[in-house]
This record gives C-alpha cells, sequence and structure tokens, in this order.
C-alpha cells in the first residue's frame, strides 16, 4: 500500500492548508517544496522508515512549512552553554543588534567622514574605544580571532625568514580548524618549537631569543584546556620582558578577550586583555564573540608601528571585518565603557546567581504547569559550562527545569523540541529532558510555551 495513495502537488495545494501555504511564498517556491516533501515520503514508504503515506494535510503543511523558512534563524538556547560557538557565542546587547539594524539597512559612514568630505577608515570607528579599553596606542580589526593571529604573525614576521619562537606547551588547537602549528605554517613563519609539551622555563626564552635566526615572539593563551601535575609556564609578562630584553619583537594571543581583570570566580585566572598590553606586546589579538560579548571579529591591538604594519599589509583586505560588525563592536564597546562589561548579556548570564536563576526557573515553572497540567515539571540542580573554548574547568552552578510526560520519552521531546520554531535546544542527562534557565533570554518564555504545546500536540 502507499505509494500511489500519496496526493499530487496539485491535490495538496486545493486544500486548506495548502492554500495557507501559498500565502507564504510565491507559488513556484511553495510547489518545489511541496513536491521535494512528498518525494521525501515517497523514499521513506520505499525504504520501509514510514509505514503509512501521510495524508494529515495539516502535518504536510507543516512540513513543508519548515522547508520554507530561513536556513540561518533564532534558536532558544536552553543548554546552559553561555558561549556555545555551534549556536552563535555571544548574544549581542539590544542596543547592538539596533545599531546593526540601522547600519545595515541603508548606506553608511563605513569609510567616509562626512565632516570632513574625504574617505575614512573602517578601522577608526572603534579605534578609540579600544584604546581606552584596552591602554593600547592603536588598533585595527579583522574577521575573527584566527585572522588577527594570521595577520600578526604576517605583518611582524622577520623579512629574512628568521623563525619564530613558540613554547610546545602552546601549539594548541581551538575548536576544529584552527591549529597554531599549523596556521603558523600557512603563515610562512618558521617555527622555533621551545620547552616540553608540560613545561617551558624562562631560560628556553632566554636560549631561544640568543639565536641569530629568531626574530619574532609568541604567546598564546591555553584557553580551552588545562595542565596539572609537573608542569610550568612562562607568565605573560615574563614573555614580553624577555623578548624586550633581547630587543625581538612579540605578539600575543589572548583567545577569550576579557578586557579587565576580574576576581569573579565565573572567570577563573583568564588573562586581562589590558594586562597584556601593559606588558608590552608589540601586538595583541583577540576575539570578539568570546568575553568580550560582541560579535565575531578579530581585535589587534598594541604599539602605533606594529598596528600601522598591520593595517598596511595586503592580507587585510581578505581579512577586513564588514560593516554589520562593526557597528555591534562599537556598540558593544560602548556599552562596556558606559556602564561595565557587566551590562553585556553574556556577562550577565556568567555572573548570574543561584537566587537569580532560580526566580527564573520558579516563573517558567509555574508557566508550563498551569498551561499544561499533565506535564511533570521538575527544578533540577545542575552544573553549567561558559563554552567557546574558554575556561574550560569553571562549572557555574545552575538550574534547569525537568519536563517529562508519560507516553512521552526525553528523546521524543528533544525531537519536537528541537523542530519548533524557534528551536528549543536542551539536552537529555540521566534519562532526563533538561532546559536550563543560565541561558535564557527575557522573552524566550512565550516561545517555549509555543514549542512545548506543538511538542505535546503531535504526540496526541
Ligand atoms: C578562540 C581562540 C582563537 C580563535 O578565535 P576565533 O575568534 O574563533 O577565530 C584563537 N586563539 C585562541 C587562544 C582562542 O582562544
Amino acid at each position: 500500500m502507499g505509494l500511489d495513495e500519496l496526493p499530487s502537488v496539485d491535490e495538496v495545494l486545493r486544500t486548506a492548508p495548502g492554500q495557507a501555504l501559498l500565502g507564504r511564498a510565491p507559488r513556484p517556491v511553495v510547489v518545489a517544496a511541496v513536491r521535494a516533501e512528498l518525494e521525501a515520503l515517497r523514499s521513506a514508504l520505499r525504504a520501509g522508515t514510514s509505514m503509512s503515506p501521510v495524508v494529515d494535510p495539516r502535518r504536510l503543511e507543516a512540513r513543508v512549512a519548515e522547508r520554507l523558512r530561513p536556513s540561518l534563524r533564532r534558536v532558544i538556547n536552553a543548554t546552559g552553554v553561555v558561549l556555545h560557538t555551534n549556536l552563535g557565542r555571544a548574544p549581542l546587547h539590544p542596543t547592538a543588534a539596533t545599531r546593526v539594524a540601522e547600519v545595515a539597512a541603508g548606506y553608511s559612514t563605513l569609510e567616509y567622514r562626512p565632516d570632513e568630505r574625504r574617505r575614512g577608515s573602517r578601522h577608526d570607528h572603534v579605534a578609540a574605544l579600544l584604546c581606552e579599553l584596552t591602554g593600547a596606542e592603536a588598533s585595527c580589526v579583522v574577521n575573527n580571532n584566527a585572522a588577527g593571529v594570521l595577520l600578526a604573525l604576517q605583518a611582524l614576521a622577520p623579512a629574512d625568514h628568521r623563525a619564530v619562537v613558540v613554547s610546545r606547551g602552546e601549539l594548541v588547537e581551538i575548536g576544529g580548524s584552527f591549529r597554531m602549528p599549523d596556521v603558523m605554517v600557512a603563515a610562512g613563519v618558521v617555527l622555533a618549537e621551545i620547552g616540553t609539551t608540560n613545561k617551558t622555563r624562562a631560560s628556553d626564552y632566554e636560549a631561544a631569543l640568543r639565536r641569530p635566526d629568531v626574530g619574532l615572539v609568541i604567546k598564546v593563551h591555553r584557553s580551552n584546556f588545562v595542565q596539572r601535575g609537573f608542569v610550568d609556564e612562562v607568565s605573560f609578562g615574563e614573555v614580553a620582558a624577555l623578548a624586550r630584553a633581547a630587543g625581538v619583537a612579540c605578539i600575543a594571543d589572548v583567545g577569550s578577550g576579557l578586557l579587565e581583570r576580574s576576581s569573579a570566580p565565573h572567570l577563573g585566572a583568564e588573562p586581562a586583555v589590558r594586562d597584556v598590553v601593559a606588558a608590552g606586546y608589540d601586538l595583541v589579538t583577540f576575539s570578539g564573540d568570546k568575553l568580550l560579548g560582541g560579535p565575531q571579529a578579530g581585535l589587534v591591538v598594541g604599539r602605533a608601528g606594529a598596528v600601522a604594519r598591520a593595517r598596511q599589509h595586503p592580507l587585510m583586505r581578505a581579512l577586513r571585518p564588514d560593516k554589520l560588525q562593526l557597528a555591534a563592536l562599537e556598540a558593544t564597546l560602548q556599552l562596556v565603557r558606559d556602564h561595565g562589561a557587566a551590562a553585556l548579556p553574556v556577562h550577565a548570564m556568567l555572573s548570574a546567581d543561584l537566587a537569580t536563576l532560580r526566580a527564573r526557573a520558579e516563573a517558567l515553572r509555574i508557566r508550563l504547569c498551569e498551561c499544561f497540567p499533565d506535564l511533570a515539571v521538575q527544578l533540577v540542580e545542575v552544573r553549567s559550562a561558559v563554552g567557546g573554548g574558554a575556561l574550560p574547568e569553571v562549572e557555574l552552578p545552575s538550574l534547569a527545569l525537568a519536563l517529562g510526560r508519560a507516553g512521552l520519552s526525553p528523546d521524543d521531546l528533544d525531537h519536537a523540541l528541537r523542530r519548533a520554531d524557534p528551536p528549543v535546544i536542551g539536552r537529555i542527562a540521566e534519562g532526563r529532558y533538561l532546559l536550563d534557565v543560565r541561558t535564557l533570554l527575557v522573552d524566550d518564555t512565550m516561545e517555549i510555551v509555543r514549542a512545548v504545546r506543538g511538542a505535546l500536540d503531535t504526540r496526541e
């Protein structure tokens, strides 16, 4: 049974749900989506993964509507992982989002100074702010921190192919494809590896800095792992002092972009950009969308001469940020200057204490219980992570709602909520489906209620 019982595209479009689909997109687009959905159903029937041809037009409409919506869209992050790289890392402050929208929809001062009727530099929109917030003399912006490291190496790499000193304990991999030794080779520099995996001493730097073939030093923050036991590393401050004493240029990749030192336990022992800059590096690079709490970007700050070389480097054209990144970055930096980093969503989420989280969880629990009397909703204590390859050891005590209903497995719930619009991304732990409230934003409650309603409906 089955295959010839599937309706034709025309039959689908004549039903009321089919007509509703035609209101969402131009006819050829809807026809293509309905055809693709029917084709998928036919394949499922042939493969035996589906037993009955779906005749419910409302189900079909929902499946086709899924095909019609944008691919890149908002999700509700109920994972508790604050800097979730797959979910877009830092959420922007609403003011920064508004600034992006303003700049996006029209023309802008990206490279123009209206008051002087002349060309300007895109880097200058944030230069004064970055210098004020980091203590650096100058700055430029690239697409992400990976690009920042590449540019810094290229801009300061010795022209005569002399080597770049790097500790073997800092040849790190940061998420997927960013491997420090590979990036250095791709940047065309020769590596002068010093020390061992677990120990690098000041004397290793001193010996390397005496070699005539050495022309640059890079110090890399081990942002996503820790070493314990028989270990030694040379601090950011010491490495810069050793390089300066030897008259060799130096670069620091700080990674996570915490601007000011903090004693907050949730920020662990993250190096602060301001301290690293003060140590005397020629260039310091960091991400815009980790602990800085802004858009994807690579910030390159440091001494005026070194930054000028980076700005003028031929690679800059390939690495430069676009106007939307810069709009978000300028707004984010202004918020930090005017109200402190705590005003940003990322830091509000990271620092939210248990009382705040309990109030948020309790409000959501009550709302869910009111709406769905047969849904079991339980408050459970969990631990959430910072994420984004930052602070691997910090575990934030957090609260989650465990959802359950007879006849509905955690997998079923997870599946249905991920297919909601917007998708709700929770997690399954110890056989329970959990929504961690740490990463929820104020307006998420309504959407969660809607998603849960959909999840319960489709199973009734
Ligand atoms: C995250 C990180 C990078 C890569 O930064 P992106 O902005 O993701 O390109 C590079 N180095 C370090 C030390 C990092 O922590």
